[in-house]
């Protein structure tokens, strides 16, 4: 099923994000995680690639378990390092597998990179590759605070803006704490025409060394809220844990109940967390 369906269905969206392992001898541990999350039935799992180190070649494989298992699967897909032979490999190899979501994505700037003659750019050249290569339902990335790289909002906006004009459907917001801070997205996005559905992505904060790890790779920024249960429960993490998913619930129900119809939990591998959350929230997608 393609993504665009479910998200623009009558019926709440509740969605986790898994990523590949960094190393091989992970991957069974990996593929018990995703095993054990989609057990929970989600309205889709999305998959990441190659981010924060993990080996990119794993995100179909796993990609394909989760569609035998009966969860639409969403590939994640990244072009900066890449050339158009690679990404036709690619979209050839997930058509096979009978997968049709694919996140585009340009992926990180590796430190001191320079683009080669040729190169793709930016996630929308990925975009106009995947949709005239044709048959999926292409999603893209946005940034509620902006794009560390753009200069201003009105950057940002352009870059959705050539997104959509190049194919994407739907996009998927990095995380937030403060759903204000959605809201008032959502609005420039009206205000300059852009309509296509957007997916509100959820960090649910576990552990202390994970808000070490957001505030230096994201640019979401952190509220008095979690700074103070961080502060107040990092050194304990079974009692950590349980206000992190207390706090990812609550800013769930609070999106669901002003009208958000999709959100995605970036449950990072965790099956105990994206149980615990879906129980929480289990009548209100109902
Ligand atoms: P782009 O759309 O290319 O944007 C990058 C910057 O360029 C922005 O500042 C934008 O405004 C600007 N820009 C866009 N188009 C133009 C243009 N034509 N001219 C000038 N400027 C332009 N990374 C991974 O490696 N693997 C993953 O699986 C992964 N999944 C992610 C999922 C989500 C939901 C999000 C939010 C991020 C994910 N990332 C992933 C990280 C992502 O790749 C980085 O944030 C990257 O820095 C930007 O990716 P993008 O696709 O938004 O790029």
């Amino acid at each position: 099923m393609k993504i665009i369906e479910i998200i623009g269905g009558e019926r709440p969206s509740l969605s986790f994000e898994v990523f590949p392992p960094k190393t091989d001898d992970k991957f069974e541990s990996v593929m018990r995680a995703a095993t054990e999350i989609a057990a929970l039935s989600p309205s889709y799992m999305s998959v990441t690639y190659g981010a924060g180190g993990g080996t990119s070649r794993y995100t179909a494989a796993i990609c394909a378990s989760l569609s035998e298992k009966g969860v639409t699967p969403l590939a994640h897909l990244t072009c900066v390092s890449s050339d158009k032979a690679h990404i036709r490999e690619e979209l050839t190899h997930l058509r096979a597998l009978g997968i049709c979501n694919v996140l585009a994505l340009r992926g990180d700037l590796p430190q001191g990179f320079v683009a080669r003659e040729g190169a793709y750019r930016h996630a929308s050249d990925l975009m106009r590759e995947i949709a005239d290569f044709g048959g999926f339902c292409i999603g893209g990335a946005c940034y509620p605070e902006g794009h560390p790289e753009s200069a201003n909002d009105a950057a940002d906006i352009e870059g959705l803006r050539r997104k959509v004009e190049n194919g994407c459907e739907f996009l998927t917001t990095q995380m937030f704490f403060d759903n204000n801070t959605l809201y008032n997205f959502l609005f420039r996005l009206y205000r300059a025409g852009i309509r296509v559905p957007v997916v509100a992505g959820i960090m649910p904060v576990t552990n202390a060394v994970q808000i070490k790890r957001i505030a230096a790779l994201s640019s979401a920024a952190l509220p008095q809220s979690i700074v103070r249960i961080v502060d107040r429960y990092g050194d304990n993490p079974a009692a950590m844990k349980q206000a992190g998913i207390a706090f990812a619930t609550e800013q769930a129900i609070d999106l669901f109940a002003n009208g958000i119809n999709a959100v995605h939990i970036y449950s990072m591998n965790h099956p105990d967390v994206a149980a615990a959350i879906k129980a929480n929230l289990s009548e209100i997608i109902r």
